[in-house]
């Protein structure tokens, strides 16, 4: 690689973490899956009282404006209390719907922040610092995640969550097996035939991993994308108990691999049955 300066700079294998714009795949000509689903999540600080809540919450109804008189939009919001008097608030959209490019998103939150309940004191003028926002790339929507010695972890290879917009996690999953990879590689020899198995073994292990769970993800963003489908689910799904479980599960990733209930079961098949390319 030749810097800006004209120094140029070489390694057997770089690991590009280098977020959802990833520069680095790009040049070395991996691009954005435009088939798979994006997001985009805006997130301000705002002194209040939640910020000593115990929980952290979520809202699954997402309004345009006034609750149950605006248009329900995929996508959810949450108050994540951080305890030193602020809480971090925002929400997530997913690009399923056609609200998707026109909405001005600091906007959106503003308005949702304006039907929230008073007394939480989410106005302006306890904001701590401006909005902001950036792109969700979701569901492997950068692929192949290893070639020609550059593995791509976290964002720059798509890894956030189309069920629920998280991605730290999956992007220090990824990190831990891009090393075990490479010192794989390592041990194996750089540049022998097996160590470069060895590194095509990471692009493997992140499809059998996160594959078929996310191609399945792909599916429901689909489907909330349809303002009838999102509004049938919070109407008829959120009062019940059990199915809140299993989509509770669902959604959060949380599904017992081996034993587990009857709705474990039931991902643990779907998932395995959703082809993951
Ligand atoms: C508003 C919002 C809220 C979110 N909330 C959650 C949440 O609650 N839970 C969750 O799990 N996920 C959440 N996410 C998603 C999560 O932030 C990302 O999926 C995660 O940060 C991805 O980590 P990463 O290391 O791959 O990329 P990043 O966190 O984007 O890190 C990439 C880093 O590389 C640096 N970089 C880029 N180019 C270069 C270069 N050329 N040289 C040197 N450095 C470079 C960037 O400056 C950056 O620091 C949220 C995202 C947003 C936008």
């Amino acid at each position: 690689m030749r810097a800006k300066d004209g120094r140029s700079f070489g390694a057997p294998v770089v690991v590009a973490a280098d977020g959802v714009s990833s520069r680095l795949a790009t040049r070395m000509g991996i691009h954005r899956r435009e088939d798979r689903p994006m997001g985009v999540a805006v997130r301000g600080y705002f002194r209040s009282p939640l910020s000593e809540d115990q929980w952290l919450s979520s809202w699954l109804e997402l309004w345009d404006g006034a609750p149950h008189e605006s248009a329900l939009l995929p996508g959810y919001g949450w108050a994540f209390p951080v305890g030193d008097g602020t809480v971090n608030v925002g929400l997530g959209m997913l690009n399923s719907s056609d609200a998707f490019r026109k909405t001005d998103y600091r906007a959106l939150m503003k308005r949702w922040l304006s039907h929230t309940p008073p007394e939480w004191g989410l106005t302006e003028a306890n904001q701590e610092a401006p909005i902001r926002g950036a792109a969700l790339p979701m569901a492997l929507n950068r692929a192949p995640a290893y070639r020609d010695g550059l593995l791509l972890v976290g964002d720059a290879a798509g890894m956030v969550n189309p069920f629920n917009g998280e991605g730290i996690d999956y992007a220090m999953e990824a990190g831990e097996m891009a090393a075990d990879a490479i010192a794989e590689a390592h041990y194996r020899g750089i540049g022998t035939r097996s160590a470069e198995r060895a590194l095509e073994g990471y692009q493997s292990r992140i499809k059998a991993q996160l594959g078929g769970y996310y191609r399945l993800g792909t599916v429901f963003v689909k489907l909330i994308g349809d303002p009838r489908v999102m509004k049938l689910c919070t109407t008829y799904g959120l009062p019940r108990k059990s199915l809140m479980r299993l989509v509770n599960k669902l959604l959060a990733n949380l599904t017992d691999a081996r034993d587990g209930d009857l709705s474990d079961r039931l991902i643990n098949t779907l998932t395995r049955l959703a082809p993951s390319a």
